[in-house]
């Protein structure tokens, strides 16, 4: 009970955090020459908050790979392989019903068609073929090196897309909306950060492997096992640095944003759809999806993953959240442990719901802005290839915004006019980053409902094999 007490207060600190990190970001910016505060004075104050990412972020590799080894390594191929088979339908089910969601309120809203302000059309279309990609997603899957892929992702040329913003634009014309931006505008490369898919199906493999090698895979199994929990204490620490670097993410996040008096209308109306999306989406099919099959109080079930979903928030990114998700997974909804190793990772891997549901928006809003208006086929496509496209980001910051390009290409619309919607991706990015976590964490508590007779159905089995062994 203290432990649930204490629990509770810290997640009104972390919400705090936040609290004070937007507070301190607009305050800075009402003060005189806030302007002026340039890269390196924002470098200095994001300090605290880079410290938390790196953190997490070092605790990524050997949480993903001693969770999925040591759960798949203490299951039977027919447990394991059913678990898999339930949450990958999860996984699908819910991220399409996020694209649909999405389609609907865009056609519904318009926003693209909304004020009067019409975007000066510049540039010519790069183009990353939608069959590149899903190369590249294939062959991410069977990383050549382990130990380099932990490093990088392996893309082809094409794959690897870098966005670069137009040149800044003084003379009053409507693109001044990225002005700044195109000084130091983050380079957003596919490319960028840790083949986690990779290492999740090595892991895969590896586990399987060792669960069929019986009594000889016992000191690796133990030596897995070891590493989770000990990486699990490890991150509870982190957990109790994570509000000091929440307030300067945010803080200095807000500090860098664009004046938001220039965002046109459509783009606020284009805001609006995506939020309006992702609140249906996280507040009502998810949680019903879980009450459904779990008959369990789906509220109490989020409010139990808040830490979580405030770090997500926070740090926009998915993977950087795992360890956080896994915490809360085991201590506060007490899923079993078995089940939550398994599907976390994956989850925060492929299953992304709100960034599947942001790329069916965008890419219809940057067909409505250009007055474009697609066929059925068209939407369709759209829906499976931003389904895809969300399945292929990775879960670090604005990864979405970068496989849009496949979402577009696939219909023929001008890839170039991603940067539309640049200047306030960081903002939708941690919405929908919180949306593609807990959609992992309601499938953790949905796979283990599904999941109760077969695991029991092991247990048995195995204590009963055992009474006959002694
Ligand atoms: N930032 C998101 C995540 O980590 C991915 C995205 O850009 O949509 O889940």
């Amino acid at each position: 009970a203290w432990e649930i007490f204490v629990s509770n207060i810290f997640i009104i600190i972390m919400f705090l955090a936040m609290v004070i990190g937007i507070a301190l970001g607009l305050g800075v910016r009402t003060l005189d020459g806030w302007e002026y505060y340039q890269k390196r004075k924002i470098f200095y104050l994001r300090f605290p908050g880079d410290l938390l990412l790196n953190m997490l972020k070092m605790l990524i590799l050997p949480l993903i790979t001693s969770s999925i080894i040591s759960a798949l390594a203490s299951l039977d191929a027919k447990a394991s392989g059913r678990m898999g088979i339930r949450a990958v339908v999860y996984y699908l089910v819910t991220t399409f019903c996020a694209v649909v969601l999405g389609i609907i309120l865009v056609l519904a809203i318009q926003p693209g068609y909304k004020g009067t302000t019409k975007i000066n059309k510049t540039g010519n279309t790069k183009e990353q073929e939608a069959l590149e990609a899903l190369f590249d997603l294939i062959r991410n899957c069977f990383p050549d090196n382990l130990i380099e892929s932990s490093f990088r992702k392996q893309t082809t040329d094409v794959g690897t897309f870098e966005y670069q913003l137009p040149a800044a634009n003084q003379s009053g014309s409507n693109v001044t909306l990225y002005d700044d931006y195109v000084t130091d505008s983050p380079k957003v490369k596919k490319s960028d950060g840790t083949n986690v898919l990779g290492i999740v199906v090595f892991s895969c493999f590896f586990g399987a492997v060792l669960a069929k090698m019986g009594p000889a895979g016992k000191p690796l199994i133990d030596f897995f096992e070891c590493l989770h929990v000990a990486i699990m204490k490890i991150t509870q620490l982190v957990i109790w640095y994570s509000p000091i670097g929440i307030i300067f993410l945010v803080a200095t996040k807000l500090i860098e944003m664009e004046d938001p008096n220039q965002v046109f209308i459509q783009l606020g109306y284009y805001m609006l759809t995506v939020l309006v999306g992702l609140a249906i989406h996280g507040f009502i099919i998810l949680p019903l999806v879980y009450f459904i099959v779990a008959r369990k109080n789906p509220f109490v079930y989020m409010y139990n993953m808040a830490k979580a979903l405030l770090t997500a928030w926070g740090t926009a990114s998915s993977s950087a959240t795992l360890p956080v998700t896994m915490e809360c997974l085991e201590m506060r909804n007490k899923i079993d442990i078995r089940v939550a190793k398994f599907v976390a990772p994956i989850g925060a891997t492929v299953n992304m719901d709100g960034t599947a549901l942001y790329e069916a928006v965008a890419a219809i809003f940057i067909a409505q802005v250009n007055g474009i208006s697609l066929s059925v086929g068209e939407v369709i496509t759209v829906s499976l290839t931003a389904t895809a496209a969300a399945i292929g980001a990775a879960g670090i910051p604005s990864a979405g915004l970068v496989t849009m390009a496949i979402v577009l290409t696939a219909v023929g619309l001008p890839v170039d006019d991603i940067r539309l919607i640049y200047a306030i991706d960081w903002f939708l990015d941690r919405f929908r980053t919180a949306i593609n976590v807990l959609g992992d964490s309601y499938g953790a508590g949905i796979v283990e409902g599904l999941s109760k007779k077969d695991l029991e159905e092991f247990d048995r089995q195995h204590t009963t094999n055992q009474d006959d062994d002694t």
